[in-house]
């Protein structure tokens, strides 16, 4: 990379930062959706393992931290994200038993057989499902879990509009059987998977950013990297609002055979 796009690169990243720190979650989903999906996981006690892998300012692993009584760790590739976190876990007295820290999902430093259960929403995307599942699978104790949220086609067919996006950002968006399917391979009981509602992705994901963008763009006027970031954005919740009945996030949820 070119010092200049180092810099441009830089600037972007800087840029995702200060957008995703100004909502609460950084991807969709819900509390009552992470409780849901917890409802599924029967092994834990008060001296569980638990890693949140891609928790970003770890929305979801509070509500994590509030439904168990184990010792939890969220992993995210950006400071700026665990700062929060870290925070946020100090002024909610958690400190004892939840921390945040950098690091990255294709390099994770827990130990063969540590974790009772991972839990990953919204991030796995970021190495690929089928390749998390794989390589996280030995951190798990025998039996432990995995529950992560996954784009997910609803249909076999779709449009070609969507069907050009989806592509572009994260190929391997698919449909539930092959998920699932891929599940069993990697070496998984699927327990459960489920569709997250509508007002995951509105309520809580994109209504909360129409804010942080109209800020945006009076802070950044006329910067074209940050008017294109937030066109990105915008037509992202277009696509969704338009496309809905095609795609969404499925929680899945599986015991390590
Ligand atoms: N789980 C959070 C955040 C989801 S957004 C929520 O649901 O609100 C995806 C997160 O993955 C971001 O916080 C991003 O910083 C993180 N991420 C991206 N690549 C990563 C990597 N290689 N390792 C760890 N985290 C990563």
């Amino acid at each position: 990379m070119s010092k200049e796009n180092k810099s441009i690169h830089e600037f972007e990243m800087n840029l995702i930062c200060e957008y995703y720190s100004g909502i609460e979650r950084q991807g969709p989903g819900s509390s009552d959706i992470t409780i849901k999906a917890l409802s599924f996981i029967d092994n834990l006690t008060k001296d569980s393992v638990i890693a949140d892998i891609g928790c970003g300012t770890g929305g979801q692993t509070i509500t994590l931290a509030k439904n168990t009584e184990g010792l939890i760790t969220g992993v995210d590739l950006f400071p700026e994200f665990i700062n929060i976190f870290n925070s946020n876990v100090v002024d909610l007295k958690l400190e004892n038993r939840v921390k945040g820290i950098v690091g990255s999902m294709d390099n994770l430093k827990f130990k063969d057989e540590e974790l009772d259960l991972i839990w990953s929403e919204g991030a796995i995307y970021n190495i690929g499902f089928e390749r998390g599942i794989k390589e996280w699978r030995r951190f798990l104790k025998p039996e432990g879990f995995i529950a992560v949220s996954e784009a997910t086609w609803f249909t076999q067919e779709r449009p070609q509009e969507i069907e050009n996006f989806w592509n572009d950002a994260y190929s391997e968006i698919d449909t539930m059987s092959n998920k699932i399917e891929q599940m069993y391979r990697a070496g998984y009981l699927p327990v459960a998977a489920f569709v997250l509602p509508e007002s995951c992705w509105i309520d809580n994901y994109y209504t909360p950013q129409t804010e942080v963008q109209k800020l945006f763009l009076k802070k950044y006027s006329g910067d074209k990297i940050a008017e294109q970031f937030i066109e990105n954005q915008k037509y992202e919740a277009e696509l969704y609002y338009k496309y809905k009945d095609y795609y969404g996030y499925v929680f899945y949820i599986g015991k390590k055979l």
